[in-house]
């Protein structure tokens, strides 16, 4: 899809109507991040909302940056790729969260434009970062996303494997290893894989602990999270 993205900071009213209800949304979304967080006895800034924009064409996008919305995820690099290098030309705050797995082949690109890559999950991955960081001269943030649940369809490092893999990473990237990631299995009560992620990130020093979607986040703010990667709650169902 290839939006004249240089355009669309001008973007035809009809297409900026279609996407009305984002500001909405987010008011919603920051409303409830904010409670959640003073629940917790936590201050709401603490917490930083990651709107994932995956499937939403960059119209979607305008609408939350107009909003004041400067946070945003995607799970895939290519369609990351074609859509944020403009929308990033023309607000250059923006911050792009690659949150989806990534492929070794994909590591050079995801560094170009990223400045958050939540997916770190093996070292064949750590390897592909380090040498595209290496030769991008860039290096976004990293987060070790961990496979809470040790379910076998899902992406992550084990639970077991983690304090290790943690130990190894931050030896090869420094301060750019900021933290870790969690999708907890869909099926359970997420509180429990939450309550772990926080107590790891915790015993590592790591301050970024990003977990919750729009169906928990806030029992993930209950245990902790500094970023919530939300998607359907502010930009409506994918298609
Ligand atoms: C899609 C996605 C989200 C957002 O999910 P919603 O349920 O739409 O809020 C969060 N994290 C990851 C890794 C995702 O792929």
């Amino acid at each position: 899809m290839n939006i004249p993205l240089a355009a669309a900071p001008h973007a035809v009213p009809a297409e900026a109507d279609a996407y009305k209800h984002v500001a909405g949304n987010l008011r919603t979304v920051l409303d409830r991040i904010a409670a959640a967080a003073r629940r917790a006895g936590r201050r709401p800034e603490e917490v930083t909302l990651v709107a994932v924009s995956k499937t939403h064409p960059a119209a979607a996008v305008q609408a939350a940056l107009a909003a004041g919305q400067l946070h945003f995820g995607e799970n895939r690099v290519q369609e990351a790729a074609q859509k944020f290098p403009a929308l990033r030309a023309a607000h250059p705050s923006l911050r792009l969260h690659i949150i989806g797995g990534l492929q070794t082949n994909k590591a050079r690109d995801a560094v170009r434009i990223a400045d958050v890559i939540e997916s770190l999950d093996r070292p064949r991955l750590a390897d592909a970062i380090a040498d595209a960081i290496q030769k991008e001269g860039r290096a976004p943030a990293l987060l070790i996303q961990v496979n809470v649940g040790d379910e076998a369809q899902k992406s992550g490092i084990s639970r077991a494997d983690t304090d290790r893999f943690v130990e190894a990473c931050r030896g090869r990237f420094g301060a750019a290893l900021a933290g870790l990631m969690c999708i907890p299995p869909a099926d359970a009560d997420p509180a429990p894989h939450f309550a772990w992620l926080a107590g790891c990130a915790a015993r590592h020093g790591l301050p970024v602990v990003s977990m919750g979607m729009s169906g928990d986040f806030e029992t993930a703010i209950a245990h902790g999270a500094t970023h919530v990667r939300v998607g359907t709650a502010v930009f409506g169902a994918r298609g």
